[in-house]
């Protein structure tokens, strides 16, 4: 599993760094997302599906 973050489109609301925040972060300039970890493996797996299925802005995808 592969997540992207498209930072032009992403509103800073922080779901992605409340809902797993071993893979997101925040910019501290902007809030806008900050990808910790793109290939997620295990419990992490799950926890990115949860965290792109939240994003307001539809700024995060995964790819299998
Ligand atoms: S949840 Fe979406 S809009 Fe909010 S910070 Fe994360 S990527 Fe950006």
């Amino acid at each position: 599993m592969r997540i992207a973050a498209d930072t032009s489109v992403c509103v800073g609301a922080g779901m992605c760094a409340l809902t797993a925040p071993r893979l997101f972060d925040q910019s501290d300039e902007q809030g806008t997302v900050v990808l910790l970890d793109p290939e997620p493996r295990g419990d992490d797996g799950a926890a990115a599906r949860e965290a792109v299925e939240r994003c307001p802005s539809g700024a995060l995808s995964l790819a299998e």
